[in-house]
């Protein structure tokens, strides 16, 4: 059975003491997850090690970076490697959000480097997908979406697609407040979901995790997660909230 999973992006937000209130919070709040049903958290570079030490005792919530390089190491000030990850035991990523495509440059075949190196050094890769309004707007939001997976997944094998779990995050739904209907959440990860297994199959297909992103709230959270083919989502602002993520981790 593919994961249930309720993933946080603090994106570039939080002091340290405010990342280690939040923290705190989280890992004393009562979630019920489970092997099937679990939560991600990802957070700026320089909490990472702290997030892991306060989160130590959580089952089932695992801590994320939000970024990797494409290289494994070498002159690139400013970067963070894959490996580095590894040494420091986090077990996620992010990959391609639609602020790092879009503030950073980061192209489909820059992404298909950084999967990569990520499932190179064990990492498990969230990658992210959508359209902008206007491709929504001109109604290519299908093959939109799927030339980003084509061109930055598909050279994946078999084994290597399923470390994948995928987001499919509007970026007209992004810090916008504007949800994603129930309906065209669905109606995207059901496209999803068939270019998978068009390309490895169904039964590979349907143990792949597809989340969805943008404007995720507490109150909104357990509608989305009921559709058939929504597994969860990933969540920016309403995650820099203990209770209001309690609540989304707890509407799974
Ligand atoms: C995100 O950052 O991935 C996101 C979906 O943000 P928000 O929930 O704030 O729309």
């Amino acid at each position: 059975m593919r994961k249930k999973i309720a993933a946080a992006n603090w994106k570039m937000n939080c002091t340290l003491q405010q990342a280690e209130d939040l923290l705190n919070k989280l890992a004393a709040v009562e979630t019920h997850l489970s092997n099937e049903k679990i939560s991600i958290i990802g957070v700026p570079y320089p909490y990472l090690l702290l997030a892991k030490e306060k989160l130590q005792t959580k089952e089932n919530m695992f801590v994320a970076a939000q970024n990797c390089y494409t290289k494994k190491s070498g002159a690139y000030t400013g970067e963070i490697s894959a490996e580095m990850l590894q040494s420091m035991n986090i077990p996620f990523v992010i990959i391609g959000h639609s602020e790092r495509r879009e503030y950073f440059n980061e192209t489909n075949a820059m992404l298909a480097e950084k999967i990569n190196i990520a499932l190179e050094y064990k990492l498990q890769p969230i990658f992210c997908c959508g359209e902008a309004l206007s491709i929504r707007e001109a109604g290519s939001q299908n093959s939109f979406v799927e030339n980003q997976l084509k061109e930055s997944l598909f050279h994946l094998s078999e084994e290597q697609i399923l470390q994948i779990v995928i987001a499919y995050e509007p970026i007209w739904a992004i810090g916008t407040g504007k949800t994603a209907s129930n309906e065209q959440a669905q109606e995207m990860h059901q496209h999803i979901r068939n270019v998978l297994a068009n390309k490895y199959g169904t039964s590979v297909a349907e143990k792949i995790s597809i989340l969805y992103g943008g404007s995720v709230k507490g109150n909104n959270a357990k509608e989305l997660f009921a559709q058939k083919d929504v597994d969860g989502g990933l969540v920016g602002g309403a995650s820099l909230n203990a209770d209001e993520f309690t609540t989304i981790i707890n509407s799974l």
